[in-house]
């Protein structure tokens, strides 16, 4: 699957890898990941990193990663985990000052933007894409990089729980965990340990929850001044999804945030029979049939328009069971 993407590397001298903007543990697991292995091998390569969310700070070397590319011109730029161009974490000058643009990604719906495109969207994580990559490239996994590329894979799979999970998900898992990393307590740093002004978000993010379709559909809504009151941070406001989507009878959770830049963030989670891929691709957005998101286009409308046209539409498809 990579011999054009291992061909534009081997030719290339000056790297640089990037993920996606508001970055989680699979963009930063994927970029790191390959960045650590084409350094070992002696490649001048950085990674783009900005906004990160602190939950990840623990990770080894991560202030590696720089906001933005010193060169006037590189050869080489990886995206991964980015479905689109307009998503990259790196600034559009900086996307233009490279030669070649390879892109790695598993989302549905790519819209490819390198000149090679490695895409699986078969594949739970990025991070998958990668740990393919690196073997095939024969470079051996140490500490460094397995642990990147198993936060990834453990990050975008629910730690292995959610139905995209392949059996060679477990087996890449299971080979990184032979390197010897601390995966107990990358999985203790990333779930289990939120700071007290998280708390009182899932308190708001729960109060303010509204019920639609018998409580098939939950929704909540934060608006960005709250957020900041409670002095959370942009990176660290995501996941109330995660609390809506476990009530029973649940199908979908979506969860609205005000951003400091004035937009609202649209998440979305299916429990398995709404494709709300298609629903967020369908108002300028994407992602997986289990996990969407768009921006809210406030442009010619309201929140409450946008909002019960999303209300809407989700009714609509709670009747076609696609079971993904
Ligand atoms: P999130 O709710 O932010 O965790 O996003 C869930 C999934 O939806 C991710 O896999 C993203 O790729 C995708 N996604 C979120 N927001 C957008 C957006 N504005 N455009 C395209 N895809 C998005
Ligand atoms: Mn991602
Ligand atoms: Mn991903």
């Amino acid at each position: 699957m990579f011999k054009e993407v291992i061909r534009e590397i081997e030719k290339a001298n000056k790297i640089y890898i990037t993920g996606h903007i508001n970055p989680d543990g699979d963009s930063i697991g994927s970029v790191f990941g390959l960045y650590f292995a084409l350094k070992k091998i002696g490649k001048d390569v950085l990674p783009i990193l900005s906004n990160y969310s602190s939950v990840f700070s623990f990770m080894p070397n991560i202030s590696d990663g720089v906001e933005s590319v010193k060169e006037d011109e590189y050869d080489l730029l990886i995206c991964v985990d980015s479905s689109s161009k307009a998503r990259l974490a790196i600034k559009e000058e900086d996307f233009n000052k490279a030669k070649t643009v390879i892109m790695i990604d598993h989302h549905q719906k790519d819209m490819p933007y390198g000149k090679v495109n490695a895409i699986d969207s078969s594949l739970p994580a990025a991070s998958e894409l990668i740990y393919n990559l690196v073997k095939e490239m024969n470079i051996e996994f140490d500490e460094t990089i397995a642990s990147y590329i198993y936060m990834g894979l453990m990050t975008d799979t629910g730690s292995f729980n959610y139905a995209s999970t392949k059996p060679s998900t477990m087996r890449a898992a299971a080979d990184l965990i032979s390197v010897g990393i601390d995966f107990s307590e990358i999985c203790k740093k990333i779930n289990d340990t939120i700071k007290e002004s998280k708390l009182f978000l899932i308190e708001k993010a729960i109060s303010n929850m509204e019920v639609f379709y018998d409580g098939k559909v939950r929704y909540t809504f934060v608006d960005y001044d709250t957020i900041s009151a409670l002095g959370v941070d942009e990176e660290d406001a995501e996941g109330m999804t995660n609390y809506l989507r476990k009530v029973e009878n649940t199908e979908v959770a979506v969860y609205v945030r005000g951003k400091q830049n004035g937009t609202l963030k649209v998440s979305m989670r299916s429990n398995g029979k709404v494709d709300i891929a298609k629903i967020a691709i369908s108002f300028g957005g994407g992602g997986h049939v289990r996990a969407s998101g768009y921006t809210m286009n406030l442009e010619n409308s309201t929140y409450e328009k946008e909002k019960q046209k999303l209300i809407d539409l989700i009714g609509v498809n709670l009747n076609d069971d696609f079971s993904g």
